[in-house]
């Protein structure tokens, strides 16, 4: 090694050393934590070695994959029961029982926690998910319940159907005060897009909470609808949860977060925290194919081509990419939007190959939504000419053990024509 190239080196890891010394957060490495609630949030950013040598750009990443229930689901779970604890509309050991229609890591971080706090959990998802799932979430002890898969504007489609579960477990007479305003949703049903009318979130029944001092209702059985996709809880969570950290962790210095989008709650409550820091901060929205988000942001209607090509089942994001992907407006994507300042559609094929990139490099065993977070950072660099200094966070969002069945089985990918080819994160990066 000549030494003028150790000195260069030498400076930028000096460099890198003042940039990244992180101030001390609250981590819990020399806490007793309470429970297993304790161990949520307060996530550790990661550098991504492979990637930000390789680009001269840091590249960092928040590790969700590390909180108790495995995803960062965790916090919006926690967010949701202690907001409705705190509105008095579920108390611990009544009997009471949360509701969430889901397919993915939510329904786990429900049951989780709902068992940490007293409650039992009902989960119904599509008959057509992964039995691992199934597994784990009545491993949980949660109710699973399983229906055929439907559009959204169909009262047996499984969100519906947690929203009449949770009416149905309290008292009838209660009914009509709980069931909620009607609200437009614009949602993608080939093209161009509609708007649809669908029923509001916030359901709880068995009582009214006008008084919750009230004896009766305090020790009555609840049923609560937690409604990820329209429940404002689940973005306060990020505003005030992992913004803030991410925030404190990156020393106020940041470039760019990128983020996928589900429900929506985590780039809308990131994002929005952070441009209210600085608004300059770039917001990027990582869009797998089938969804109709990235239209959304760039032209201003949710559209998908396959979709429009009627090749696809409609209403459903066709991507062996879990968790991200919508083609429906919610109340948190609403919030989300603003504050997009960008988005890139990655294709299956590049989140495949950069998920198998990053274990062969960097050791690290991702999921498929945080690999396409990783693809849109190295996309992000190429388009703005980044070269060196900036800072850019993505979220990891869970593990690779969560994708055994589809994303992480070889012999899926071959039967869905999905080519597993490492080079083509080496070719990204060479353009950027
Ligand atoms: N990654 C995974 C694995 C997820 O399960 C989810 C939630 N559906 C997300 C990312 C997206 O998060 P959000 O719902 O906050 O948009």
């Amino acid at each position: 090694i000549s030494i003028g190239r150790y000195w260069s080196d030498r400076k930028r890891e000096e460099r890198l050393e003042n940039q990244f010394s992180l101030r001390p957060i609250e981590l819990r490495s020399d806490e007793t934590v309470r429970g297993v609630t304790g161990l949520i949030g307060n996530t550790p950013l990661m550098r991504i070695n492979s990637l930000s040598d390789a680009l001269g750009v840091e590249i960092l990443g928040k590790a969700e994959f590390l909180n108790p229930g495995g995803s960062i689901k965790d916090r919006v779970a926690l967010r949701m029961i202690e907001d409705a604890e705190r509105q008095g509309l579920l108390h611990p050991h009544t009997g009471s029982r949360i509701f969430e229609g889901t397919v993915g890591s939510t329904g786990i971080s429900i049951a989780t926690i709902a068992k940490a706090r007293g409650y039992d959990t009902t989960i119904i998802m599509p008959d057509d998910v992964a039995e691992e799932k199934v597994k784990a979430l009545q491993s949980l002890g949660a109710d699973v319940q399983r229906v055929r898969p439907a559009s959204i504007v169909d009262k047996k489609q499984y969100v519906n159907m947690a929203r009449q579960a949770a009416i149905r477990f309290g008292r009838p007479d209660v009914l009509d005060q709980t069931e909620g305003a009607n609200i437009s949703h614009e949602m993608l049903t080939g093209s161009p897009s509609v708007v649809v009318t669908t029923t509001s979130s916030h359901v709880h029944t068995g009582g009214t909470v006008d008084d919750p001092r009230d004896e009766e209702l305090l020790t009555k059985p609840r049923g609560f609808f937690a409604d990820q996709f329209e429940n404002r809880s689940n973005f306060d969570a990020h505003y005030e949860g992992t913004g803030p950290e991410i925030w404190r962790q990156t020393n106020e210095k940041l470039a760019a977060f990128i983020s996928g989008a589900g429900t929506g709650g985590t780039i809308a409550g990131t994002g929005q925290y952070i441009k209210s820091m600085d608004d300059r901060v770039k917001v990027v929205l990582a869009d797998p194919e089938g969804s109709g988000l990235y239209n959304k942001v760039k032209f201003g209607v949710l559209y998908d081509r396959k979709e429009s090509e009627g090749t696809k089942r409609r209403h459903q994001v066709d991507t062996v990419v879990e968790g991200i992907g919508i083609n429906r407006m919610t109340n948190n994507i609403d919030l989300a939007l603003p504050v997009i300042d960008q988005a890139f559609r990655i294709t299956d094929v590049e989140a495949v190959a950069m998920s198998r990139y990053l274990v062969q490099h960097d050791g690290l065993f991702l999921g498929s939504s945080s690999a396409c977070n990783l693809v849109a950072c190295i996309k992000l660099v190429q388009q703005m000419g980044w070269k060196e200094g900036q800072t850019i966070v993505t979220i990891l969002c869970d593990s690779g053990s969560r994708h055994y069945s589809k994303f992480w089985n070889d012999d899926y990918l071959k039967r869905a024509n999905i080519p597993i080819d490492k080079t083509i994160i080496a070719d990204l990066i060479k353009k950027a």
